[in-house]
């Protein structure tokens, strides 16, 4: 734990991350990063010139607090072309920088203090700090990993509603999900909603894998279920459908309150951001559906060089079904059945970087992950191939 000296104390906890340990160790020992989920390969080239060309002209300058018409027009037609659910540009979508500030946004416009964000765990990093910082408090709902690695990952129904108090403001939904690759099922959707209805909870959704899901799952937004359009807001971003992850250009929707509220954070977080960036998303997001399905495709292929390579070093792998990320299983390579260790040995013993998934989970309950470890696929067949090389040197 980090004791900054003048840090708050609602940030106690979240001074050094994992993710820089591991990526400092990769540099300094010229291993391959499968640790942070980011591409090697660049984004389409409709969205990239649409970038270059508005640079120089007067998108430069600041665009309109909710995003400049073109992109939220774009994000309504996209959100109705695969979600089928209609949203109005005018008032029902908002330009974030990036899902981050969504995310962040969104907890900041609806946490009183002490308010209660219902979540599953392992959970996205900024999940944690983002309840922590509008001064609410987290409510982990672990996922169970299958027994077996063709199984999916689950969660008990009694332990959700466990989960749900009085003080219950918020449930936060990550699907398709990292670092689990979990999609949440139609009947697995219906559970949550019908609690979040039961309870009167707003549902915060982050879909940013929407289209990074492979044969056999579906991905469905719980907005589309009935009865939940009204308490729900939509999370996703540019970043990793279009391979710009350093762009942060993010949105969210929802019934046009709830956005407003969102909007009142938002506007004193970063007021805008990326004014050349957002006419290049909005290309990007009027893209035929076949570059939806091409990166789809795409990134099936790695998962299964991936998770071939893994299984080939003895390391029992839990199947992704979307997004970026394998988990493996160490104990077969690494009998005190410790991911940390695994991993900040892993560069030395076979020169690469992975992300120890214990740091996914709520401090109290990191046992629970103790034991795996999250590798990304999202990289060229060159780093792909080296990288599997590697992995039999732990054979
Ligand atoms: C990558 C990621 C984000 C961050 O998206 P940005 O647009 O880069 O802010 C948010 N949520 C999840 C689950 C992610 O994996």
């Amino acid at each position: 734990m980090t004791r900054a000296p003048h840090l708050a104390a609602r940030l106690q906890g979240f001074g050094t991350t994992v993710f820089a340990e591991m990526s400092a160790l990769a540099v300094a020992t010229g291993s391959i990063n499968l640790g942070q989920g980011f591409p090697d390969y660049p984004g389409p080239p409709a969205v990239l010139d649409t970038a270059r060309a508005a640079i120089g002209t007067p998108a430069d300058q600041y665009p309109p607090g909710p995003g400049i018409p073109e992109l939220r027009a774009a994000i309504a037609e996209h959100v109705q072309r695969f979600g089928g659910h209609a949203y109005d540009p005018a008032d029902e979508v908002l330009v974030t920088a990036g899902a981050t500030e969504a995310v962040a946004a969104a907890l900041l416009a609806f946490l009183e203090p002490g308010d209660e964000v219902v979540l599953f765990e392992p959970m996205y990093d900024s999940y944690a700090a983002g309840i922590a910082m509008a001064g609410g408090v987290a409510r982990p709902v672990p996922l169970r990993p299958p027994a077996d690695g063709a199984g999916r990952w689950t969660f008990d129904p009694e332990e959700l509603r466990a989960a749900v108090t009085p003080r219950s403001r918020l449930l936060l939904l990550n699907t398709p999900h990292n670092p689990t690759g979990k999609v949440f099922t139609r009947p697995e959707l219906a559970t949550l909603s019908a609690l979040a209805m039961e309870h009167e909870l707003l549902v915060l959704a982050d879909e940013v894998y929407e289209h990074l899901v492979f044969s056999g799952a579906r991905h469905a937004s719980i907005a589309t279920l009935p009865g939940m359009r009204e308490r729900t807001l939509v999370v996703s971003s540019a970043g990793k459908t279009f391979n710009v992850t350093g762009w942060k250009i993010g949105w969210i929707c929802g019934p046009a309150p709830l956005v407003s509220a969102v909007r009142t954070a938002k506007q004193f977080l970063t007021y805008v951001n990326g004014g050349p960036l957002q006419p290049a998303v909005a290309a990007g997001l009027r893209m035929a559906d076949d570059y939806f399905t091409g990166i789809a495709r795409d990134l099936e292929y790695r998962r299964d060089v991936l998770v071939q390579g893994l299984t080939d070093a003895g390391l029992p792998v839990i199947c992704p079904e979307a997004t970026y990320f394998a988990t493996a299983d160490v104990r077969p390579v690494q009998p005190d059945g410790d991911g940390l260790a695994f991993c900040r040995t892993l560069p030395t013993r076979a020169g690469l970087v992975a992300i120890p998934s214990g740091v996914f989970y709520d401090p109290a309950h990191a046992h629970l992950g103790r034991h795996l470890v999250r590798f990304a696929f999202c990289k060229s067949d060159d780093v792909l191939g080296e990288a599997v090389e590697r992995l039999r040197r732990l054979a």
